[in-house]
């Protein structure tokens, strides 16, 4: 008797399938359905979010910010489309949720293989790689009119940033990118909602015309046709000749384009774009390029997803992407088989040791992942910096240290700015970092720091 009532007690708090079962319904009470919970609460685990009324991206990103899983199914019945779903329906009964349950069936057995796990900070990342992993399907680009970016990514959702979020995550290995397309931006508004036209290089105006081109021998003259055009008769308007024979008197050399506007002939027209927003007229290389890619779930993306998180931040695994890079105990043997030949034959020793100081403020403003691969860069940026005969080697979580045979500490300078140059360019953020450089017995001391 004691074990047959401590038995439901225990299926209450674990997972049961009746719990599974509840549904969240959003946007007003949902008609009663045989068979069917509509009452989950927030906060609560639901097997899917049903929308029965027009609903706000922000009231749906609420709703699944405090979800135990936030890449559960949704049932979208009044076309709410910016918004993520897996099911369309019309009216919900009895038969369209039994429809969108065979729907969602696979997507269930795929999320209750691999049980969400994320940080707070990791969890929006790590939830585009559930969506992709759930719906074993590829984060697909499409074009949308409706929206001034003109690309989204209907798996996810309409959310702003989410292409920051695809890239970092496909700097880190974690997706793998296809080109999409590339998008051009109004100069005034950003947005990408552009009609192209051609125009006049002149006047930037659009009443262009194609037109024969004209060549006079007697006297040069080249101009278009209609130029030369007087009632019947070709009459050259500089020379005031009529022109009699086609390869004898004249050639037509070939087309220009004329501009009704202005007159200016020109045999290339500029490319421009309006903007469909707010009309301002952008040329081409005034017009900033974005490229769009679609983006495949990759194993390191299934390991983040197992693993609950997103790639640590370890110099190590960074600098073994690079040429050369030494485990802080090879780098002592190394710089000390250095410093004895410096020592004996009178030559130069530095090492540098580069840090990064910040590491927990740039987290903040950058973001776990965006720290990653900003680090990531920096430390390609060193490694293609130094000379070959300079190595690299591991100083710690957070720093890089660096040998300079035949090197002085003055000179080391030089390399320094280089670095600091170097990673400037390669990573967008300003990253705070420091350059010790030390020779001779300095270099004991550095290394012993750790
Ligand atoms: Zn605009
Ligand atoms: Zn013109
Ligand atoms: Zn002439």
């Amino acid at each position: 008797m004691g074990t047959s009532s401590a038995q439901p007690l225990v299926r209450m708090t674990d997972v049961s399938p009746a719990l599974e079962e509840r549904f969240f319904v959003l946007g007003g009470e949902p008609p009663p359905i045989a068979g069917t919970n509509l009452h989950a609460r927030v906060g609560s685990p639901c097997a899917g979010i049903i929308l029965i009324n027009h609903i706000e991206p922000a009231e749906l990103a609420a709703v699944l910010g405090q979800a135990p899983d936030p890449a559960v199914p949704i049932a979208d019945f009044e076309h709410n489309s910016p918004l993520r779903h897996d099911f369309v329906g019309s009216s919900l009964n009895v038969e369209t949720i039994a429809e969108l349950k065979h729907r969602f069936a696979p997507v269930w057995r795929r999320l209750a293989e691999l049980p969400f796990r994320a940080k707070r900070e990791e969890r929006a990342e790590l939830t585009m790689l559930r969506l992709a992993y759930s719906r074993d399907a590829p984060i697909e680009a499409v074009l949308t009119p409706g929206s001034p970016l003109i690309v989204e990514y209907p798996l996810l959702g309409t959310a702003a940033g989410t292409r920051r979020q695809l890239e970092l995550l496909a700097d880190l290995d974690l997706l793998h990118r296809r080109h999409f397309t590339r998008t051009h931006a109004c100069s005034k508004c950003g947005s990408a909602r552009l009609h192209v036209y051609e125009a006049c290089p002149g006047c930037s105006g659009a009443d262009l015309v194609e037109e024969t081109l004209v060549h006079h021998y007697r006297c040069g003259c080249q101009e278009p046709e209609s130029r030369f055009a007087q009632d019947q008769l070709l009459v050259c308007p500089k020379c005031h000749r009529v022109l009699n024979h086609l390869g004898v008197d004249y050639s037509k050399p070939g087309k220009i384009v004329v501009c009704r506007a202005c007159g200016a002939a020109n045999s290339e027209p500029l490319i421009h774009f309006v903007c469909l927003d707010c009309a301002t007229v952008t040329p081409t290389e005034g017009a900033a390029a974005t490229d769009w890619y679609h983006y495949d779930l990759t194993d390191e993306g299934m390991r983040a997803l197992r693993d609950g998180r997103l790639p640590r931040f370890e110099i190590a695994c960074l600098l073994e992407h690079g040429t050369h890079a030494y485990s802080p105990h090879e780098f002592r043997l190394l710089a000390a088989e250095e410093m004895r030949v410096a020592r004996q034959f009178q030559r130069s020793f530095s090492v540098a040791r580069v840090s990064f100081p910040n590491i927990e403020a740039d987290r903040h403003a950058l973001g776990p992942a965006g720290m990653n691969v900003a680090f990531r860069h920096a430390v390609d940026a060193i490694v293609e910096t130094v000379r070959a005969s300079d190595f690299v080697g591991v100083g710690g979580a957070t720093s890089v240290i660096i040998g300079f045979p035949e090197t002085a500490a003055a000179d080391v300078r030089d390399t320094e700015n280089r670095i600091r140059k170097a990673i400037q360019n390669a990573v967008v953020v300003p990253l705070e970092l420091t350059v010790d450089v030390a020779e001779g017995d300095a270099i004991v001391e550095m290394l012993a720091e750790g």
